[in-house]
């Protein structure tokens, strides 16, 4: 009593992908419902969480980011250990960090637990310029088993979307 509120389930969720993807604005679009539009590393969220639910049961979605550490290469097994779900985030105006999600995955399922649902996300779909086509980013996950979605963090496109169908996923797989 007076812990916070109550849940029948924690889900832990990570966010992957090269740096400058928009990972920390997706979890702070998911959780805050904000954009920020300045790059600043030192005021990344680490962590971040929300209340879902699913079929009348409270889920905790857990969610941490790399905060920058990916940029060093040095994401430890702490750190997918007792993730159930992963974002894999790619930004479909840089060819560069599509190219990179290969490597991404077998770092995943080296360190992951083998149930670990992964949502593949082609994030900054409000922009233009792009470099990789819906279709690239769909072919990719068919071939890997990954779901898909694009996004925007910035204007929310597909956000919430990301995180239920992955938390959908993992709740059927219990
Ligand atoms: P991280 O290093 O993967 O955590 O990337 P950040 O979340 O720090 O975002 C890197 C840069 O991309 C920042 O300048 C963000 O404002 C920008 N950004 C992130 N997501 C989007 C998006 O969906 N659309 C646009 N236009 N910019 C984005």
């Amino acid at each position: 009593e007076g812990d916070g509120p109550e849940y029948n389930y924690l889900f832990k969720y990570i966010i992957v992908g090269d740096a400058g993807v928009g990972k920390s604005c997706i979890l702070l679009q998911f959780t805050m419902g904000r954009f920020r539009a300045e790059h600043d590393m030192t005021i990344g969220v680490e962590f971040g969480h929300r209340f879902v639910e699913i079929d009348g049961q409270t889920i905790k979605l857990q969610i941490w980011d790399t905060a920058g550490q990916e940029a060093f290469r040095s994401i430890t097994r702490a750190y997918y250990r007792g993730a159930t779900g992963a974002l894999l985030v790619y930004d479909i105006t840089r060819r560069a960090s599509f190219d990179r999600l290969a490597e991404w995955l077998v770092d995943a399922r080296q360190n992951a637990q083998p149930n670990m649902v992964i949502m593949l996300i082609g994030n900054k779909s409000d922009l233009e310029r792009r470099e990789v086509s819906y279709e690239e980013g769909a072919w990719f996950a068919r071939q890997n088993g990954l779901f898909f979605l694009e996004t925007s963090a910035k204007t929310g496109q597909n956000v919430g979307s990301a995180f239920m169908d992955t938390a959908n996923q993992i709740y059927e797989n219990l």
